[in-house]
């Protein structure tokens, strides 16, 4: 058995509280065999193999009472999660069975753990590092195919090992710069200063990159904000109701913060769309009328990810859809997808010569505006709208999202911020031809920031803060 750090044992319901047909109690530590067997039939169990199952009873020793059969799943240190003797015990799920349970394994020993004890202890066990912790809260959050995927490839260390070779380069250049201090008066340079900043230009891009991608870790984590505006009547409220029946398995209501709109949202491919109709209370043409004014949509639409202006084409000329939309996104940098509604009252003639002048009138733009044609009414069109959504929304943030790693974690994010701001200082450092003693200190910061991130730097109240985010049983 290896040495791992704790000595008591912890216990806790594993699976979400409420009846379910099975229920897992898990217990972590090196009395978790020992407790276990202390209260089940099959005697065999304490001399059992690791990542093996065992069927019996558990029996109450004081009453001699049988409580439940059960399965038990064995692991031995540190070959488990937490890296300690593990055992899983699932019973039957109902909440009595769970607090007898509970209750018995408490009375032999064990004691109840905290929220996120025992994913802190497989960290502090060494069996992952804190980013790959953090990963398991998120992995339990995830609900959709992306950000499963994300919370995963952290899981399994891409993150980490990212991070760790980011910083086993700056620790080289980072020991000669020390180097040079121990030598003080005598001028010497160790480290090659050219060197040094090639070094940094390359680091601080993939510090950038990482926080440039967390943008898109917000996005996969917490939706995109889809803003509809357009003039009244356009066909808001019928577009965003189409949008939703074609997608109602899977689709929430979410009522608005405030009674001026709605959101609803619809999950594209594995994202999740939250779309703001900004038209106000739907079946409401007054409130509706009073609710378009552009200054209110503006303020809707700067908190979007993505504004999609829709307007009727028998209605609005090419020149007047970009000059609105113009109108709304000024000073904003915001991708934005134009959706021409009603196609069953335009001719293909006269939709195709749409189209065309929209794009005449868009060249020489650095970031044309693309258009799609429906007809919200009859539903036709939604797929090209689904595909220009998605489309849109990776251009301009999902850009490698398959390989690339994206950070997802506030905590992640703002260590991040705070070596890029020391590695920006070590870089006016070495331009201006600063002394080793500022240029060490500041790498040393940097440094310092992206070893929170992984733990291999952590504090007792860095660790407080992040497991207890975690439900008990985690
Ligand atoms: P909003 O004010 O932008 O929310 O527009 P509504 O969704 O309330 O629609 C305004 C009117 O346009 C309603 O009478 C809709 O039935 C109609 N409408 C919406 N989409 C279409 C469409 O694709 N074709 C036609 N012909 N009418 C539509
Ligand atoms: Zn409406």
């Amino acid at each position: 058995m290896v040495q791992t750090i704790f000595s008591d044992t912890i216990v806790a319901l594993s699976t979400p509280p409420g009846a379910g047909a099975l229920a897992v109690v898990r217990l972590s530590g090196p009395a978790a065999i020992a407790i276990t067997a202390s209260v089940f039939s099959k005697k065999s169990m304490p001399d059992a193999a690791g990542h093996t199952l065992h069927y019996g009873t558990l029996r109450d020793p004081s009453s001699g009472e049988i409580l439940d059969e059960v399965v038990a799943a064995l692991y031995r240190s540190p070959r488990s999660f937490t890296r300690e003797d593990v055992v899983e015990i699932s019973c039957h799920g109902s909440d009595y069975v769970v607090r007898q349970v509970l209750g018995l394994l408490l009375r032999q020993g064990a004691r109840l753990a905290e929220a996120g004890e025992f994913t802190k202890r497989a960290f502090l066990n060494g069996a992952m590092d804190l980013a790959q912790a953090e990963a398991v809260a998120d992995l339990i959050a995830s609900d959709s195919a992306l950000s499963h995927r994300v919370a995963l490839n952290q899981l399994r260390g891409g993150f980490s090992q990212e991070l760790r070779e980011l910083r086993a380069r700056l620790i080289k250049f980072a020991a000669l710069l020390e180097l040079e201090l121990d030598f003080g008066e005598e001028d010497v340079e160790f480290a090659d200063r050219t060197g040094l900043a090639q070094l940094l230009s390359e680091v601080r891009g993939v510090v950038a990159g990482l926080l440039h991608s967390f943008e898109l870790g917000n996005v996969i984590k917490n939706g995109i904000t889809v803003v509809i505006a357009g003039r009244p009547n356009a066909g808001k409220s019928t577009l965003l109701n189409a949008l939703l029946r074609e997608e109602r398995a899977i689709v929430s209501a979410i009522p608005g913060t405030t009674r001026d709109f709605i959101e609803d949202e619809v999950s594209i491919d594995g994202l999740r769309f939250r779309f703001v109709d900004t038209a106000g209370l739907r079946d409401n043409p007054a409130d509706e009328v009073e609710a378009i004014g552009v200054s209110r949509t503006r303020q809707r639409v700067r908190q979007a990810a993505l504004l999609l202006y829709l307007f009727d084409l028998t209605e609005m000329t090419p020149a007047e859809v970009i000059a609105e939309i113009q109108e709304l996104t000024r000073g904003l940098a915001l991708p934005v997808l134009a959706v021409g509604n009603k196609t069953d009252l335009a001719t293909p003639n006269a939709q195709g010569a749409f189209l065309a002048q929209f794009q005449a009138a868009q060249v020489g733009l650095a970031s044309p505006t693309p258009m799609v044609l429906v007809a919200a009414g009859q539903k036709r069109g939604l797929d090209e709208l689904q595909t220009a959504l998605l489309t849109e929304v990776r251009g301009s943030a999902l850009e490698n999202t398959a390989s690339a790693t994206i950070v997802t974690n506030v905590r992640h994010a703002r260590a991040l911020e705070t070596a890029a701001a020391h590695l920006q200082a070590v870089q006016a450092g070495l331009d201006t031809g600063q002394g080793t003693e500022l240029l060490a200190a500041d790498l040393r910061h940097a440094l310092a920031a992206l070893g929170e991130i992984t733990g291999e730097i952590s504090s007792e109240d860095l660790l407080t803060s992040i497991f207890t985010q975690f439900c008990i049983g985690k």
